[in-house]
């Protein structure tokens, strides 16, 4: 198991590295909020983090989120959880209670199943549309050229506010094409937040007008293989 100076050590060059980035692209390094993706990562690891002032963290499975952050959202209450991973409808009501923001809303199904939620729980966390920007049959996520009525139908038949676009581009492509063509959908449909960019490409997507970049591996090292969607 890595010591957790490691992990602070990797975090703080890569919070060093994210100011250079965005100096470099004459962007304000407080527009880009870090996404420590603590997947697999045991909450005895994750607390010298919030020690440290870090606040905002993505897991990808709500079963996982209900485990582990209880108690740490008892160590600093203004903690943001963001759900990066595939939701089922018939999880929406824990995703709601687990999660601030939703980054993976794709497909009327679960949007129906959110507002359902809201209601009943009179709780909206921050919802963003996942959009499968390389059009992967694997990969969760609505279509780009559906993107704009998907929102739409979120917005409007659903009452749910979507605020922002996550999008995870073909593994092994250059990344950049796929990075803009989220920025344009996202600008078009008037969402401020561009949630894109991992451990190997976030400086790319912080080129192209990330708000939000999701980095697991480059602080915690290499995780237990997963399947990504
Ligand atoms: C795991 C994961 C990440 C982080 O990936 P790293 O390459 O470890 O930085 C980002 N986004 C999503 C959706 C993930 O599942």
């Amino acid at each position: 198991m890595a010591d957790q100076n490691t992990d602070l050590d990797h975090y703080t060059a890569l919070r060093a590295d994210i100011a250079r980035a965005a100096k470099d692209c004459a962007r304000d390094p407080s527009s880009i909020t870090l996404t420590c993706v603590t997947k697999t990562i045991e909450g005895a690891r994750l607390e010298p983090f919030i020690a440290a002032g870090h606040r905002v963290f993505g897991e990808n499975r709500v079963q996982e989120a209900l485990g582990k952050w209880p108690a740490l959202r008892d160590i600093a209450a203004d903690i943001e959880l963001h759900l990066i991973g595939p939701l089922q409808s018939n999880k929406a009501r824990q995703a709601i209670e687990a999660f601030d923001v939703i980054e993976t809303v794709d497909r009327p199904k679960i949007a129906a199943a959110l507002a359902q939620e809201v209601q009943h729980l009179g709780r909206t966390p921050s919802l963003y549309v996942q959009v499968n920007i390389g059009e992967e049959p694997q990969k969760a996520g609505v279509a780009p050229r559906d993107a704009d009525a998907f929102i739409a139908q979120c917005t409007r038949e659903f009452a749910l506010p979507i605020e922002g676009l996550m999008c995870i581009p073909p593994e092994g492509q250059q990344a950049s094409p796929y990075f803009a063509l989220a920025r344009v959908i996202a600008q078009r449909n008037g969402l401020a937040k561009l949630s894109m960019g991992m451990s190997g490409d976030w400086p790319l997507a912080v080129q192209l007008g990330a708000t939000h970049i999701r980095v697991g591996s480059a602080i915690f090292g290499a995780r237990a293989p997963i399947t990504l969607r």
